[in-house]
Parts: C-alpha cells; structure tokens; sequence
C-alpha cells in the first residue's frame, strides 16, 4: 500500500507502481498475442513478456537511487532486450520520458504528465505515426492530454482521468484502419479490433493508476 502524500509517490512507492506495471504487461501476454497475431505476426506479447521481465531484473539488481535513474534503467533494459518497433516505442516511453525526470524527488501529477507529453513527442518523432493510424499513439496520446488538463490536481486524480483516457484510446483503436507497420496490410479488415501497442498502454496506465489508488 502506498503512502500517498500529496506531492506524488516517493522513489520508493514509483518502484513499487513501475514493479507492479511489468508484472501485470507479463501476466497480459496472451491478450496481447491474440491482438497482435489478428492484425501483425503475433510477437508482441512475447516481446513485452520478455522486456518487462528484464526490467524487473535490471531494477533490482541496478536499485536506482532516484527517479530519473529508475526510469533510465527501465527504458534501457526494455530497449536491449525487446527489439523490433515496439522495443523503441515502449522503450522511449521509460528511457526519453523520465528524462523529464531530472532532479524530481517525488513522481506527482506535473512529473506524469511531463513525462508522456514527451514520450508521446518522442515516439511520434521517431516512428512517423500520427493519432488516427491505429498505434499505440492512439491510447498514448488522450493519455498524455489528460495529463496535461489535470496537471494541478493531485496525482490520486489525474492518474484515474488518464487511465480512462487511454482506454477509451484503445476502445477508439478498434475503428481506426491501420497505416503504419504490418496491420497496414489488413486494411478495413482491421475494423473492430484493438491495436495491440494500445492494449498495452492501457494496461501500463491502469496498472499505475491502480497501484496510486489502492
Ligand atoms: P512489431 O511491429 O515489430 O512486430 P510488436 O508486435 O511488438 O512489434 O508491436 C507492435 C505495436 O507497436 C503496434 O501494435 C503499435 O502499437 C506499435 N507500433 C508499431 N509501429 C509504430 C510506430 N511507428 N509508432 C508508434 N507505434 C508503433
Ligand atoms: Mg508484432
């Protein structure tokens, strides 16, 4: 349980909550292989399986002593390990994100949302997909808006407002006609079913927002 102060989470309680993320993106491994198996060639359960598994290595044998560190060794152990498009995308998420980190002593609602304003930056940057080509930016991005509007509020409520933002991204996902990456194949087959990067968002943002709220 953590403590909840009104300044955000400790580098302590932000362990805890970055711990509880991966292990739930591990136990969401055959989610996220059907999704990516109907629209791609089905790998990305295993690859964030394998990347997160690692992150929890590297976290505790590496024990960062502050918040910026915690995100570095992270996003490296997912990029070293995962490859492949998602490997950089979910990467820079940890590793370009928490460099908006720097010098913060407790992860609160300014620290969330600077950190997927950048990332959502970062990914867009780097892979060339828009909101609307049915990526992971899709759940990313109405994540990182809510962020932004509940920047003043407390980290205990901006953190449910963003949660629902990116599964409502996800929902949203199921419509959109992909253009990026190998769904692009599909074309209007892909209608009705989720992106798998924004299944794996969601689970990322309710699995923090879970381990704020408890
Ligand atoms: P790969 O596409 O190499 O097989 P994965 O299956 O692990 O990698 O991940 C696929 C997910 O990565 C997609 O569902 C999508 O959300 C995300 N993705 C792929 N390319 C991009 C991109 N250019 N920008 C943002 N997200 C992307
Ligand atoms: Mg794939």
């Amino acid at each position: 349980m953590l403590s909840k102060s009104t300044e955000g989470l400790t580098l302590d309680e932000t362990r805890a909550m970055v711990l509880d993320v991966a292990k739930a993106i591990i136990d969401a491994e055959p989610i996220l292989t059907d999704a990516d198996r109907a629209l791609g060639d089905g790998d990305h359960g295993v690859g964030m399986q394998r990347g997160f598994a690692a992150l929890i290595e590297a976290i505790q044998a590496e024990n960062p002593s502050d918040l910026r560190e915690l995100y570095q060794v992270a996003g490296n152990a997912l990029l070293t390990t995962m490859g492949g498009a998602s490997g950089v995308v979910f990467g820079s998420l940890f590793l370009v994100g928490g460099k908006t980190l720097q010098g913060a002593t407790h992860f609160g609602s300014h620290e969330l949302s600077h950190l997927l304003d950048r990332s959502l930056r970062d990914v867009m940057k780097r892979g060339g997909a828009r909101p609307g080509d049915k990526t992971m930016i899709d759940a990313l991005a109405p994540a990182a808006a809510a962020a932004k509007a509940a920047i003043n509020a407390p980290l205990r409520e901006s953190i449910v407002a963003v949660a629902a933002a990116a599964e409502a991204g996800k929902e949203a996902s199921k419509e959109m006609i992909a253009t990026m990456g190998r769904a692009k194949t599909f074309g209007a087959k892909c209608r009705g079913l989720p992106d798998a990067g924004a299944i794996s968002v969601s689970i990322i943002l309710n699995t923090m927002r879970d381990s704020i709220v408890s």
